[in-house]
Order: structure tokens, then sequence, then C-alpha cells
């Protein structure tokens, strides 16, 4: 079984939503937002926040994909912006799942920095500072988490695992720690 431990409950994600929305509130500028959800994992994060952020918001998609060895992205990463609505003169917030070696995050930010925003926030609901390979930091960040690969809440492994309600590590040689009832 290659799930790990819970890293982060759902109850947890729950409670850092609300304190991340209170956040946001405060530093977000006043008026309409346009909310730019990079896919596809990020769209549970983005959901539940944008909902608990209650104020008016457009949404908007990019995807990204990256090419690189394993695990790890690679420094080329291809965009796609065609989803990403208007974003001129308008007041962005991109949000992405995970922030990990760092090249995603700082394609797109810089993509939509080209597009003129009025202007553009950053948030990532885990953070994994210990893998990074460019100079970027989200705005805002939910948790941040040791190195180690992790699955749930939106989150795949060659798409499996999305709808788990917690993030969980993925250990595809550890041992078996599902919980046996009784
Ligand atoms: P970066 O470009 O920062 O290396 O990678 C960001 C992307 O890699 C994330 O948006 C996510 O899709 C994927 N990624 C990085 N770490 C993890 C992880 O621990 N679990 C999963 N499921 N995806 C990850
Ligand atoms: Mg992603």
């Amino acid at each position: 079984m290659p799930l790990g431990e819970t890293l982060i409950s759902e109850s947890e994600i729950r409670a850092r939503i609300r304190e991340l929305a209170r956040e946001l509130q405060a530093a977000l500028p006043p008026g309409p937002l346009h909310c730019v959800v990079v896919l596809k994992s990020a769209i549970f994060f983005a959901v539940d926040l944008v909902r608990s952020l209650g104020r008016e918001a457009t949404l908007g998609f990019i995807s990204a994909a990256s090419y690189g060895e394993g695990t790890e992205s690679g420094g080329q990463v291809r965009l796609g912006l065609e989803a990403a609505g208007r974003v001129e003169g308008r007041h962005v917030f991109l949000i992405d799942d995970i922030l990990d070696t760092g090249h995603t995050l700082l394609a797109a930010r810089e993509a939509l920095r080209g597009l003129r925003p009025a202007s553009l926030r950053t948030c990532v609901l885990l953070d994994k500072p210990s893998r990074r390979r460019v100079k970027i930091e989200a705005d805002h960040a939910g948790f941040t988490i040791e190195d180690v690969f992790v699955v749930g809440y939106g989150l795949d492994c060659a798409e499996a695992y999305r709808t788990l309600p917690d993030i969980r590590a993925y250990r595809p040689d550890g041992p078996d720690t599902e919980e046996k009832p009784g």
C-alpha cells in the first residue's frame, strides 16, 4: 500500500483555509478579484479558499506541464493560457497547489505579469522550501512541509488519490500504514 501517514488532516486544512482567508482579506486590494488557478491539482484548494474569501471573484485557469525527469519538474515549463480569462488591468490572485522547485509558479507568475494585471499576488497550499531550485516565494502559503511526495486534497500520483480528504505521504516502498478496523 503506497499510501503513507496523514500529514495534514481534513480538519486542519479547513481551519488553515479560514485563517488564510482572513489574512488575504487584509492583504488583497479591495474590489473584485480575478483568481487564476493552476490546473488540475489546485482546484480543490482554490474552490474552498475562494468561497471562504466571500468576495466577488471571477475565475480563470492555466495549465502547466514541465519537461523533466521523474518526479521533479525541469526548468522548462510549458504553460497553457487560453483559459486564463482577462488579466489586463485586474487584481489577479494566482493559486497553485504546491511550491516545490519553484519552476511552475515562477513561469506562471511571469506569464501573468506579461499580461499587465493591476496587481498580482500568489498563494499556494503547500510549500516545500528545501526543494527550491529557483528564487521564488509565494506571497501566501498554507503549510510548510518536508521533502516528501504528497497526495490527496487534489494532489495526485498519475491521476490517482485526488479525492482523498486528507493530505498524505506517498511512499511506494513504504510499510503498510493503513489503519485496520478493530
Ligand atoms: P515545481 O515546478 O515547483 O517543482 O512543481 C510544482 C508542481 O509539481 C506542483 O504544482 C505539483 O503539480 C507538482 N508537485 C510537486 N511536489 C508534489 C508532491 O509532493 N505531490 C504531488 N502530487 N505533486 C507535486
Ligand atoms: Mg500542479
